[in-house]
């Protein structure tokens, strides 16, 4: 359960099988350790002593399979990105056409996160890269454990990115760090200006926030200044890019960006180099006793 919002995470599929009725044989990465794996469907209980104690061993849990993925990226040099947003900005979009754009320069893989669907999978595939679906049923998150699993068939390559396009929501994937590189935050210009100050959490654990769909600027009323401002405040430190996936305006900033990362996790994984992983946005540390 995702205590953030009450949502129940039970009912969780990759490529349409049960994420819990997988055999021990298909857990070797996420648990390697012997650790259990993420609990679904606690009863019900609203103390807050019950709450906090849930809350706790859940992200704690999270995080425990979030510093597996992250070692496991930073051992095969795969630079991943986490694409967070609300509903409808333009998400998978972006993705087929960065996918179609780096052709012959990166290969990308694409982890998809969707409550019943597998459209947007369809629609990677299509471009031809690797696609894996996960559907979180009543869950309104990816979580570190899913993405573990869903790594396992995927099977990206050596020195490529994984993109995993989180769940359209604002709210609960600020929590859940899944062992990325970074999340990416993708506003549309239909939507308000004022949503990085209305979601700070979100744009707080965000490294770049990319501003996509300004093809439409000259329709709307959207104030691009006030809005990069806006998530300023919340995060001086984030980046910021303006895009039109469908146009190519600002395309290949997005994609030196990047091939950059994707440089440094190759970089990193032949010096072997392993990630800081006390720096993980839940803010725990790699493992709990
Ligand atoms: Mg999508």
């Amino acid at each position: 359960m995702c205590t953030i919002c009450g949502c129940a995470s039970g009912g969780a599929s990759i490529e349409g099988r049960a994420l819990d009725a997988r055999p021990a044989s298909e857990t070797t990465l996420m648990h390697a350790r012997g650790q259990a794996p993420l609990a679904h469907g606690h009863a019900f209980d609203p103390t807050p002593a019950r709450m906090i104690r849930i809350e706790r061993d859940l992200l704690a849990h999270n995080a425990a399979h979030a510093a597996d993925n992250r070692r496991w990226f930073a051992q095969r040099g795969i630079f991943a990105l986490n694409l967070v947003s609300s509903p409808g900005s333009g998400k998978t979009t972006l993705l087929t056409r960065t996918i179609e754009l780096l052709r012959g320069r990166l290969e990308v893989a694409v982890i998809e996160g969707d409550q019943h669907t597998s459209n947007d999978t369809q629609r990677i595939r299509a471009t031809g890269a690797k696609a894996v679906q996960i559907n979180t049923g009543k869950g309104c998150h990816l979580d570190a454990h899913m993405v573990g699993h869903a790594l396992e068939q995927l099977a990206p390559a050596r020195d490529t990115v994984v993109m995993i396009e989180n769940v359209g929501n604002l709210v609960c994937p600020a929590a859940f760090d899944l062992g990325e590189a970074h999340k990416v935050v993708v506003l549309s210009v239909t939507e308000g200006e004022d949503k990085p100050l209305k979601y700070s959490d979100l744009f707080s654990a965000a490294s770049l926030l990319l501003l996509n769909k300004i093809d439409l600027l000259p329709y709307l009323e959207f104030d691009v200044m006030r809005c990069i401002e806006a998530a300023r405040r919340v995060n001086p430190a984030i980046g910021v890019l303006q895009v039109s996936a469908i146009r190519g305006e600002g395309m290949a900033d997005w994609l030196a960006w990047i091939e950059a990362g994707s440089r440094t996790a190759r970089a990193s994984a032949r010096a072997g180099a392993m990630p800081n992983t006390a720096d993980s946005p839940t803010g725990f540390a790699a493992r709990e006793a």
